[in-house]
Parts: structure tokens; C-alpha cells; sequence
């Protein structure tokens, strides 16, 4: 069946390459086949667009995760998937905030990028690419195979909203530390099909508005409350997510603990994420936690702080606040969160 995808640059490394005196320069995406011949293929159409100018990915902001959104919205018919070329920095936070912004999504949303320039001859982008499109025109069934927002990178696919990027000089920089891939690029790519997300609504829905009045506090041992006091200082501040030890763990902190049960009682909404890269926020687990419990912060389960952070973006941009805006960042709105059953306190 033919194939229709639209690739987005962004910018980043990926989009380099080496010139005839051997120094690098940015790449012509009007002219992709000509540096990326291999996606001249039978029964596939590429149309390639740039952000003008590209982007290094920590220059990345909600602008232009709606111009994304956008592009995405406005050609959502005339393409089979989309894949977008990211800077591997803050790759993770917009795949997540897409993944949001993005409401009954059913076609591939595939984000990639490179550690060396795909001009190089050792360079990963060339392979993170071409996978990143052969994944975006797979179908089953005639229905497209992956229906979310998503990252491919060194040989795997992983879910946006999960992913974290781990290393900067590995050619595996993203992980996914909470969700196994969806699927691995070896000689054939091989899906994960149980756990693909679907979402039940049919009709895509743009989301565009997010939050921006929030903080990210981690915790650290022989920190002053001063920090948070001045955090929550902040009158306008909407939403603040913590970081906290192990399984949701903080300080036994009478100061703490009236400075968070005073912002909660004026509307800040707070969100418990656990420093580990692995693992979840078990409230019940220690006497250390029931006090963040007890002060109405909402625990964030095994989201990574990446879909903390832009989820809680989101839900206050929605207008969502009180038991609902709790109610929604506990829920699994696009597979970013794992149901946990509660657990039995152990201490
Ligand atoms: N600083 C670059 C960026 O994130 C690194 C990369 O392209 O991977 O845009």
C-alpha cells in the first residue's frame, strides 16, 4: 500500500552534514533523498519541512510544541505518519507534551535524533531515521501498527511520554526505564503489540494550551527550606512537581510540612515523582511519605518527571483544578502512568 509521511525537522544534530572540505553544515531538508537516498522507496512519498530556523532542542519551548501540534493537526489527513527530527536534550519533554496536546491520536507520531551528525560516517541518524519512517508507514490489518506519540532511537521504539534521556555519548542515549520498548529493530522490527496504546477517542483533538506557572524541586539531603519558601513565594505559581527519594520519600520537616499544607490549601497543585529512574511513588510505603500524603500531594506513580512536569501542564491549562486535576494526573490519560494496586505499608 503506498505510504504518505511528512517529516518535521526541528533541529539538532541529527540535521548536519559534511561538507566537501570536511567541516559540517546544516543539511537541505527539501533535498533529504538526495543526502538519504535510501528513502526513495517504491509506494512511499516524503515530504520533508524544517523549522525556520532549526532549533538546538534546548532552545525548545510550549510555542513550539503547539507549532508541532499544529502541523501535525493541519495535515492529519494528507499524511499516513509523521516523524519528527529533535535535538536528543530535551527530546523527551516534547514527546511528552505531544503525547498530551495530541487527543485521540491514530496515526504515528515518531520523534528521533542522533548523537553525530547523520553527514558523518559513523553517524546514527541515518539508521534512527529510516527506522523512525519504516515504523511510521507500518500497518496491520491496514490500520497504522503504532497509534501514539513515540520515540526510536538506538534500535528501539519507545513510548514518548516514557522515555528520559540517559547518556550523552551513548549511541542508546533515551531510555524508557518504567515500560519495556515497543517495539526492537533488529532484522525485522519486532512490535510489542500488547502494550501499544490506543486511545478511545476516534477524533484527533488539539489540546494547545499549557501551563506554564509551575516549578520542579528536587530534594537533596542538608537542603533549606529557604528554596521552597521562596519557590512558593511565587503568587501566580499554579502547579510544583518534587522530587523525592526512593519510593516517594521526604524529610520528617515540620517547616516542610506547613509550607506544602499551606500551599495546598491555596490551590498550588503538588505532584510527588521519585528521583530513581526506576520505579514508583508508593505513598504507603513509609512513615517518610504519609507526610507529603497528608499535605494532599498527589503522587505521580512511575511517571518519569518529564510526563510529570507536562502533564501538569496540560491539566491546569485545561482549567482543571482541586479533586479534578488530582482525579486526571493520577489517571492513565495516554499510557504515561502505570495502574499500581495499592500496596501494604511496610514501616
Ligand atoms: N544540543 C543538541 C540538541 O539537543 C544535541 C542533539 O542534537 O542531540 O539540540
Amino acid at each position: 500500500m503506498d505510504r504518505n509521511i511528512l517529516i518535521i525537522y526541528t533541529g539538532g544534530t541529527i540535521g548536519s552534514v559534511q561538507t566537501a572540505t570536511g567541516g559540517l553544515a546544516p543539511l537541505d531538508f527539501s533535498e533529504i533523498h538526495r543526502h538519504v537516498p535510501e528513502l526513495v522507496q517504491d509506494h512511499l512519498t516524503i515530504e520533508a519541512v524544517s523549522f525556520e530556523p532549526p532549533i538546538d532542542s534546548s532552545n525548545m519551548g510550549m510555542a513550539h510544541w503547539v507549532e508541532l501540534a499544529r502541523m501535525i493537526h493541519s495535515r492529519y489527513d494528507e499524511f499516513d505518519g509523521f516523524v519528527i527530527l529533535h535535538g536528543t536534550d530535551t527530546l523527551a519533554y516534547t514527546a511528552s507534551a505531544l503525547s498530551f496536546m495530541l487527543e485521540g491520536l491514530h496515526k504515528p507520531v515518531i520523534l528521533t535524533g542522533s548523537q553525530l551528525p547523520i553527514g558523518l560516517p559513523r553517524t546514527d541518524g541515518r539508521e534512527n531515521l529510516l527506522s523512525a519512517v519504516e515504523i511510521a508507514s507500518a500497518l496491520r490489518l491496514d490500520a497504522p501498527i503504532v497509534q501514539e506519540v513515540a520515540v526510536y532511537f538506538g534500535s528501539s521504539l519507545y513510548r514518548g511520554n516514557r522515555t528520559h534521556k540517559a547518556s550523552a555519548e551513548s549511541m542508546q542515549a533515551i531510555i524508557s526505564p518504567n515500560l519495556p520498548p515497543l517495539a526492537e529493530a533488529g532484522v525485522d522490527i519486532q512490535f510489542n503489540e500488547g502494550i501499544l496504546f490506543r486511545d478511545p477517542l476516534m477524533r484527533l483533538n488539539v489540546q494547545e494550551t499549557m501551563e506554564s506557572r509551575i516549578a520542579w524541586l528536587p530534594l537533596f539531603p542538608g537542603q533549606s527550606t529557604e528554596i521552597l519558601k521562596r519557590i512558593l513565594d511565587w503568587n501566580d505559581l499554579k502547579g510544583l512537581v518534587l522530587s523525592t527519594y526512593g519510593s516517594g520519600n521526604a524529610p520528617t520537616n515540620t517547616e516542610l510540612k506547613a509550607l506544602l499544607s499551606d500551599a495546598n490549601n491555596r490551590g498550588v497543585s503538588l505532584v510527588n515523582v521519585s528521583q530513581c529512574s526506576h520505579g514508583a511513588v508508593h505513598p504507603e510505603r513509609y512513615a517518610t511519605a504519609h507526610m507529603l500524603r497528608d499535605c494532599g500531594v498527589i503522587p505521580g506513580g512511575d511517571m518519569t518527571t518529564e510526563a510529570a512536569l507536562t502533564k501538569l501542564m496540560h491539566c491546569l491549562g485545561q482549567g482543571l483544578e482541586g479533586d479534578d486535576l488530582r482525579n486526571t494526573m493520577r489517571s492513565n490519560l495516554r499510557g504515561e502512568i502505570t495502574k499500581f494496586s495499592p500496596v501494604a505499608p511496610v514501616r
